[in-house]
């Protein structure tokens, strides 16, 4: 962590939560990959609205929905530009990762039938992979698993394997979130659409550490939650590319997603509003701009090196631990470290390091199939994000070996 120009007491300042005692210790906050925290500038951004011109969007004339409107549209235009996306109609804003994969998997019932091919990674998240079953359940469509290996990276050449003329969509996380792995997305998506399938990216754990430019990458879809870069909770992003997006079904009826109604025949509204029925999260939406203004002021290279330098420093330090077995040893991750204590549960080492204020997750990370891939019933997960420092992971070491002590 040579890296001066990172001032990582100064990024802290940004952060009331950091200032908290949680069991008369200072917090140390490591479950990043299950949400973010979130600096001042989120909440005041929030707090504005509310206080100075809250209002429904898209509707009124008045001012203050005017004002709305137009923060919100802003708040696109800065999605749009962060994630370099061609049209601001291809951002449509959702309650977050989950809703948006729902919105494309149902999209998708009218496109498949017996036969086809659906392929998910063997490393995905439970909201990657209920969808799609659901999906092949409605159509007859086959679900199929790319494999992982020990190290937790996808096996390519399996993945080769299973693309064939039947496979019409894959489906694949961005970055693990039980594992850290960054999946070679890049690669993944020209090959799948070698054999006609489309591509959906599930971003939910990259976007606080990678900014990916999705024109580039040429992808389908992308999706992601703002709570976990930093925004609020309750909003999020499907990127879709706008010919898909056109073919899509909308997702719900209601308010805001028509052009017009009649008890006979309802026509829909252009993109984005056809994908987004209802009021929807306004605060969050613009603060999910505030959000991606406050990394990008960072800057992601400055994350990247910063989290890198974390991550190895943890990584070395925890090994020392005799009995430790970190499980995701990808060169290519993220600052996430799923791990075990030989012999103890690790629902016993997360409480115990809660007792000394520090926050780790417990538990299969919402990806089971990981876990029974390496027989195991959970891990410790701890994931650092850029406000973390190294005394903290030095704290954390401290109470893992303290709660091997007290529980072997
Ligand atoms: C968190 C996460 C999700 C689910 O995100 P929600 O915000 O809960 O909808 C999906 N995939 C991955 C990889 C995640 O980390």
């Amino acid at each position: 962590m040579s890296c001066v120009s990172f001032d990582v007491q100064k990024i802290r300042e940004d952060f009331p939560i950091l200032k908290r005692k949680v069991n008369g210790h200072s917090l140390v906050y490591l479950d990043n990959a299950a949400t973010s925290q979130k600096p001042q500038a989120v909440i005041d951004c929030m707090v504005d609205y509310y206080s100075n011109y809250n209002a429904n969007i898209h509707r009124g004339v008045h001012t203050l929905s005017q004002e709305a409107t137009d923060a919100y549209e802003v708040a696109r235009k800065k999605i749009q530009n962060h994630f370099g996306i061609t049209h601001p109609e291809e951002v449509i804003f959702t309650s977050g990762t989950t809703h948006a994969i729902n919105l494309v998997a149902n999209g998708f019932s009218s496109f498949l039938k017996k036969g086809d091919e659906v392929l998910v990674s063997a490393m995905e998240h439970h909201s990657n992979i209920v969808p799609w079953q659901m999906l092949c359940e409605r159509t007859g469509a086959t679900l199929k698993v790319i494999p992982m290996n020990e190290t937790g990276e996808l096996v390519m050449e399996d993945f080769e394997k299973l693309l064939s003329e039947s496979t019409k969509l894959v489906f694949v996380n961005h970055v693990s979130n039980a594992l850290g792995t960054i999946n070679p997305i890049e690669e993944i998506i020209i090959k799948a659409h070698k054999v006609g399938a489309a591509v959906l990216i599930d971003g939910a754990q990259s976007c606080a550490h990678i900014k990916p430019n999705l024109n580039a990458l040429d992808v389908d879809f992308y999706v992601t939650s703002a709570h976990k870069m930093c925004g609020p909770t309750g909003v999020g992003m499907l990127y879709g590319k706008k010919e898909w997006l056109e073919k899509l079904p909308p997702y719900q009826g209601g308010g805001e997603m028509i052009k017009e109604v009649t008890f006979e025949k309802t026509t829909y509204a252009g993109l984005p509003h056809k994908f987004e029925a209802g009021t929807p999260n306004i605060a969050g939406g613009i603060a999910f701009g505030a959000a991606i203004d406050y990394l990008n002021e960072i800057g992601f290279k400055e994350i990247t090196a910063y989290e890198d330098g974390l991550l190895s420093y943890a990584t070395l330090e925890l090994l020392k631990i005799e009995g430790l077995k970190i499980y995701g040893t990808s060169k290519n991750k993220t600052s996430v470290i799923s791990f075990n204590l030989d012999g103890i549960h690790p629902y016993d080492v997360g409480t115990i390091v809660d007792k000394l204020g520090i926050a780790v997750r417990t538990g299969h990370h919402c990806a089971q199939p990981i876990m029974d891939y390496y027989k195991i019933p959970g891990t410790v997960r701890a994931s650092f994000s850029f406000y973390n420092t190294k005394e903290e992971v030095d704290k954390l070491v401290e109470a893992v070996k303290r709660a091997k002590m007290m529980l072997s």
